[in-house]
């Protein structure tokens, strides 16, 4: 099977096996999602979705973000760890956000990654919840399953992973099968323990599991 092969077939296996997998940090609006991206930095997804339901009930909006103290911010972000740094990129972002883009959050890919504590992987996060545009989104789950899958070869970088997983996934693919990675890293392929490569939906096409391809 070559790489193209491959991908495409573990598309689809993992389409089938997860057919509702969305992006697992919850939000009702993208200078939401912003925010939470950026406290999801070394801290898990569950304890972003309660801190910021602190943090909205003060400050709800993007105004009112950008008005806060940053010390009373990063009071209440403090919970996921790096409280400082995280608050003052969060005040910034939000400022910028008022007074460069109207309260919006801009629909660029470049306009977001020159935004405060935006790295790639949040923009591309951001392009395909939020704007529906192509995405590859590579957090560590999505490392760690391409290189054991074999649709990659020892790469660790994230964005070098992210540059050959452009050649390879669908465009309109991306966001979805990025999301449906981190599923699967989480239930079958984890990290911690050994891979539970018996109930894998992947084991007939997994490198990790013996098969060698092109
Ligand atoms: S077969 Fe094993 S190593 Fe390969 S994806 Fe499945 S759980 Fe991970």
């Amino acid at each position: 099977m070559t790489k193209e092969e491959l991908t495409l077939e573990v598309i689809d296996r993992l389409r089938d096996e997860y057919p509702d997998a969305d992006c697992t940090l919850d939000y009702n609006e993208a200078w939401k999602l912003l925010i939470s991206v950026r406290l999801a930095a070394q801290c898990t997804d569950a304890r972003v979705n309660v801190v910021v339901q602190d943090l909205y009930e003060k400050y709800p909006d993007i105004n009112a973000v950008a008005e806060a103290p940053v010390d009373k911010i990063e009071e209440i972000v403090r919970p996921c760890g790096l409280g400082k740094s995280k608050a003052r990129d969060i005040s910034a972002c939000m400022k910028i956000l008022r007074d460069e883009y109207g309260g919006r959050v801009p629909d660029d890919f470049n306009a977001l990654l020159n935004l405060p504590g935006v790295g790639r992987k949040s923009a591309n996060l951001i392009m395909g919840d939020v704007f529906g545009k192509p995405a590859i989104v590579t957090d560590t789950h999505c490392i760690r399953l391409v290189n054991r899958i074999g649709i990659v070869d020892g790469i660790k970088d994230p964005k070098k992973v992210e540059m050959e997983l452009w050649k390879l996934v669908p465009p309109k693919e991306g966001s979805s099968f990025c999301h449906r990675l981190v599923y699967h890293g989480r239930e079958v392929c984890t990290a911690r323990t050994k891979p539970y490569c018996d109930r894998c939906c992947l084991k007939e096409i997994c490198e990790k599991n013996g098969v060698k391809g092109e």
